[in-house]
């Protein structure tokens, strides 16, 4: 049986293993789903790769995570299955899960900067612009051996925006004159905005958006996502697992911390107009009156402090947070934690009776937390 990245080798091509064991997130991601573009080099075989490919489609759906998989398994010493079926504990496997293998260059902004670097430039400018230097710095890398003995790799993410004319040209010299030793993979959401004579020069293969489910169980197989914040996340990621990635980061910390900040910051520095909190959007009836009643909490706990009494039973964090709210707001504290206590029930009282859009109702709160 060939051997894969992860111990249970899976059969079926949607459920084959996803990064080595411990190594999520690292250089390389988890690539799910794409059966068609799996099939498609499965057939090709390793042995009759062309010498460029473009593979296109929308942002977050594996492009590029297909091309360091691909590369990492025509680099590995022990292959199982092509095109993903690397061994995960040869030498030239670690040095690719941990982005530093030799063989396979990737043209990122960190790339296109060390090019900028070496060639003593200043920095000042965009770097998710190929200009000479990169280009040079392609060309070059390009012509070594390749330290593995196989394949050298070169992958450009992004060739649609990331590109000038040395960048076009650079390519093209290359494409022009294919060496067995030599891949060129380049990602595009707009292919139609590469040139040409370059795409010409190109295998395209389309990439298609994910299914909900698919991104659901990613994210919760290897990102430890809660089941149903998954299936939240992944309705509206619309396709693309890295979009439901970028969500999930956005969101940051809890909403119930998301809401004790800005009751804390509406209370102690009134002057100030605090972020409100960012509600996660799936269903913004049911979580507005979970952060009213999160609002609520808060205000009690503030006004615990206040009077000098059970603050024990809270964590430090929010002690810390309750004991600056109540320095800060100075005299007649309770009377005006009341106040906001009141303040908090009209508003779960008018997002629980009425229609008024939760946006307004956290307006009209913030308004009257920070008069108190
Ligand atoms: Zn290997």
């Amino acid at each position: 049986m060939p051997k894969h990245g992860s111990p249970e080798a899976p059969t079926q091509a949607t459920e084959r293993p996803v990064g080595a064991p411990g190594n999520a997130g690292a250089a390389m991601k988890p690539f799910v789903g794409q059966d068609a573009v799996v099939e498609f080099f499965r057939r090709t075989g390793e042995n009759n790769l062309a010498h460029a490919y473009l593979f296109w489609g929308p942002r977050g759906v594996g492009k590029r995570t297909f091309a360091t998989w691909l590369a990492a398994r025509l680099h590995c010493e022990n292959p199982g299955d092509f095109p993903l079926g690397m061994c995960g504990r040869c030498g030239p496997c670690l040095r690719s899960l941990a982005g530093s293998s030799g063989d396979t260059v990737v043209v990122d902004e960190e790339f296109i900067r060390e090019a900028d670097r070496l060639a003593g430039k200043a920095l000042e400018r965009k770097t998710d612009v190929i200009g000479i230097e990169a280009s040079r710095r392609i060309i070059t890398l390009m012509q070594m051996h390749s330290y593995e003995g196989g394949r050298l790799v070169c992958i450009v993410p992004n060739f649609d925006y990331a590109t000038g004319d040395p960048a076009y040209n650079a390519l093209l010299k290359e494409l022009e004159e294919p060496s067995p030793g030599k891949l060129f993979l380049l990602t595009a959401e707009r292919p139609d905005r590469i040139p040409a004579t370059i795409r010409s020069r190109t295998i395209a293969v389309p990439f298609v958006p994910l299914t909900d489910e698919l991104i659901a169980r990613t994210l919760r197989e290897h990102y430890g996502v809660e089941a149903k914040r998954a299936d939240a996340v992944a309705r509206r990621a619309q396709g693309s697992l890295g979009d439901a990635l970028a969500a999930l980061e956005g969101e940051g910390g809890s909403l119930f911390e998301a809401v004790r900040e800005w009751v804390a910051g509406c209370l102690r520095e009134p002057r100030r107009i605090p972020r409100t909190p960012a509600l996660p959007g799936d269903d913004p009836r049911r979580e507005t009156a979970e952060a009213l009643r999160f609002a609520r909490l808060v205000v009690r706990d503030a006004l615990a402090v206040a009077l000098g009494g059970s603050a024990h039973v809270l964590d430090p964090e929010s002690l810390r947070i309750y004991e600056g709210v109540v320095a800060a707001m100075g005299s007649d504290v309770p009377q005006r934690l009341i106040h906001a206590s009141r303040a908090v029930a009209e508003a779960a009282r008018l997002a629980d009776e009425t229609n008024i859009p939760p946006a307004q109702i956290l307006g009209w709160l913030q308004v009257n937390l920070r008069s108190v």
